[in-house]
């Protein structure tokens, strides 16, 4: 490149990702309920007067870069997340700071992470090229928003330990160990998987969720946990009697043991992840992949 030339990725698209980290409180308490309406449809989460999260956000941003490499200045992006967001959330209740959550308004929503993401897309979407919102209540629950509409993915994370031996039935040991290697080893080995969950759908205007989330936290735990956890994948769990458990294959069973289940909830399963160890992991999309943004696109730009 010449002294003159100009920056070579001038005017060319690019994703960028920042984080911030907050944290408030929160209480799912609607009055329009009795207190034992309450308690049975938010359970602890009802409690008074709240509990809190430490928080962590993730924006996405896409633009052209500009003549100095950049596709927006960080210390922008930063100063605006601050004014819009953090300043104005850190150490608060939620259900106070803003009034998008006040349930003593009609159009007040609990302050859910899939609607308090929502709500930082629709603060910061003035100010900010946005792509896509992630935002971490805990690392076992996300919720990701991608446009300016009601609709929200939700992710849980779970774990389960069980033992599988790769091979197949009609092939000698040799071979076996020819296609799967070590895996193929007769007495078989265990991981502890790491799963998640992700559905889509619509936030409910009031309850600022997307579904019960209880009840899909529960529908994994007896469909897929407790089956699996503490098993030899092969010998005790049916489907894998004449379907090699790879992390593939078993992800693939979850989605089918999840679909129809979650989708009587009022969500659709959108995808599994199963890791079974850091180096390897498989995901399953349920839904006939959809154009334009998805979660992955957040995933693959997220610093990790
Ligand atoms: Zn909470
Ligand atoms: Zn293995």
């Amino acid at each position: 490149m010449t002294a003159s030339a100009p920056s070579h990725g001038h005017g060319r698209p690019c994703l960028i990702t920042r984080r911030a980290r907050f944290s408030a409180s929160h209480r799912y308490w609607l009055p329009e309920l009795s207190a034992d309406d309450n308690r049975a449809r938010f359970g602890p989460c009802s409690l008074a007067p709240g509990h809190g999260h430490n928080y962590e956000l993730i924006v996405a941003m896409a633009g052209p870069l500009d003549a100095n490499g950049m596709v927006l200045n960080l210390s922008e992006v930063k100063h605006a997340i601050k004014a819009q967001v953090t300043a104005q959330l850190d150490f608060r209740c939620l259900n106070e700071a803003w009034p998008e959550f006040d349930l003593g308004r009609p159009e007040g929503c609990l302050p859910t992470t899939e609607a308090l993401a929502r709500v930082i897309w629709a603060r910061l979407a003035p100010h900010l090229p946005l792509a896509g919102i992630r935002l971490f209540e805990s690392e076992s629950l996300w919720a990701d928003v991608l446009g300016d509409t009601m609709e929200a993915f939700v992710s849980i994370r779970t774990h389960f330990a069980a033992a599988h031996r790769l091979a197949r039935e009609e092939l000698s040991q040799a071979e076996n160990e020819a296609i799967y290697g070590k895996c193929a080893r007769p007495h078989g080995h265990g991981h502890n998987y790491l799963l998640d969950v992700t559905v889509r759908g619509r936030i409910d205007p009031r309850t600022g969720m997307v579904c019960d989330l209880a009840a899909l936290q529960q529908l994994v735990d007896d469909m897929v946990v407790e089956p699996f956890d503490h098993t030899f994948l092969n010998k005790d769990v049916v489907h894998f009697a004449s379907c090699v458990p790879t992390a593939e294959n078993i992800a693939l069973h979850i989605a089918d043991i999840l679909s129809a289940p979650i989708a009587a909830t009022g969500a659709q399963l959108h995808k599994v992840r199963l890791q079974e160890s850091p180096n390897n992991a498989a995901e399953v999309f349920a839904e006939v992949p959809r154009l334009g943004a998805t979660p992955e696109l957040l995933e693959a730009a997220l610093v990790s």
